[in-house]
């Protein structure tokens, strides 16, 4: 492993931010520490690269214990959000700034920043100033910097955060290329669920300083283990059991949809695109509704129905059948859901169930 944090915890005053935090980063892994705002990631980023202490916990990078050295002899590199650049240095002097640290002779300091320049496609830019970048274009410079020493391991903290959508999107999708060419291990902290899927080969999400959940992201968007992990990972439908009770049955003479195990705390939730829209009953189970709202986004179609119980209903669907099922708002339709995960609260037990 990289990466092993062993149950780390830090309080700050009768705060606890950190709640005995374990996880693993593999070698040459992209991970990403997921939360909402205040769940404690940027401390945990902090903890490993030595510039905070915890209160308790293990930090080991490639496979030594790292919980007592200092920040500089760790090897770890970091990009963070407001991490400025030397704005008096070149983005040559910049980058070239931890391997003079190292004391590396002069032709092999300018060979690989010429390197690195390459890497992040600013060959050219070198003898330019912070200011007379754009704010992507520094991103990588800092990037660059962190690579330089050739870090056992890169932390990177919300990196993008204070970039435009477009230009998060297009350094998103730089950075998954970029780490495929060079492997460094990096753990990536980041609020949002998007751009963790989109980098990462593993998530884990993060909720009051503890662990919630980790895997793959798609497998955890399809194996959710709590409430939380399943609404931050994705728009979802909640629905109460009383409300599943009233789903329709699709053949004269079936009994009502009962599911199995419930309990008053039951809640049962459905992702919009789990939703399968129809003109008649067509012998499966479904609820009537009513379109209380289309919006058009590009190649997908957002319903807002209302069931006959008041319960609303968000709906994606692609531009295709919307089209095929020529829907309109007022209308009224019939409501599918194909997949729903029902989660009993005393027991914490999740249950998938299909229709
Ligand atoms: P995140 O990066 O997930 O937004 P942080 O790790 O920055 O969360 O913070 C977790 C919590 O700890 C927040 O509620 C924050 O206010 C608190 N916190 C972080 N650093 C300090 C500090 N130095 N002193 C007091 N509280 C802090
Ligand atoms: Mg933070």
């Amino acid at each position: 492993m990289a990466i092993t944090v062993r149950h780390l915890s830090k309080r700050f005053g009768s705060f606890q931010a950190v709640d005995d935090v374990s996880f693993e980063v593999p070698a040459g892994e992209l991970v990403a520490l997921l939360g909402p705002s205040g769940s404690g990631k940027s401390t945990i980023l902090r903890i490993i690269a030595g510039l905070e202490d915890a209160d308790t916990g293990e930090v080991e990078l490639t496979g030594e214990d790292a919980t007592n050295l200092p920040v500089q002899r760790r090897g770890v590199g970091f990009v963070f959000q407001h991490y400025a650049l030397f704005r008096h240095m070149t983005i040559r002097q910049n980058i070239a700034f931890g391997l003079e640290v190292q004391k590396l002779r002069r032709p092999e300091i300018r060979r690989r920043v010429d390197e690195l320049l390459d890497l992040v496609q600013l060959t050219g830019y070198a003898s330019r100033y912070p200011s007379q970048l754009s704010g992507g274009q520094r991103q990588r410079v800092a990037l660059a910097r962190a690579l330089a020493p050739a870090p056992k391991v890169l932390l990177l903290d919300e990196p993008f955060g204070a970039l435009d959508s477009k230009v998060r999107e297009e350094l998103r999708t730089w950075l998954r290329k970029l780490h495929d060419e060079v492997h460094v291990t990096s753990l990536f902290v980041t609020h949002d669920q998007q751009e963790a899927f989109e980098v990462s080969d593993q998530l884990v999400v993060l909720n009051h300083g503890r662990v919630e959940q980790m895997g793959p992201p798609q497998w955890l968007y399809e194996n959710p283990a709590s409430p939380f992990v399943t609404e931050f990972l994705g728009a979802v439908n909640v629905l109460k059991l009383e409300t599943v009770a009233t789903i329709q049955p699709g053949h004269l003479g079936d009994p009502p949809l009962v599911l199995p195990g419930r309990s008053q705390s039951s809640l049962v939730y459905v992702r919009p695109h789990d939703l399968e829209i129809t003109r008649s009953i067509n012998g499966r189970p479904a609820w009537p509704s009513r379109i209380k709202k289309l919006t058009r986004l590009g190649g997908l179609v957002r319903l807002e129905l209302v069931l006959d119980d008041g319960t609303n209903l968000l709906v994606q669907l692609t531009r295709e059948s919307c089209l095929e099922l020529a829907l309109a708002e007022g209308e009224s339709v019939f409501v599918t859901p194909k997949d729903m995960k029902v989660f009993h609260e005393s027991a914490s037990f999740v249950e998938d169930y299909a229709i």
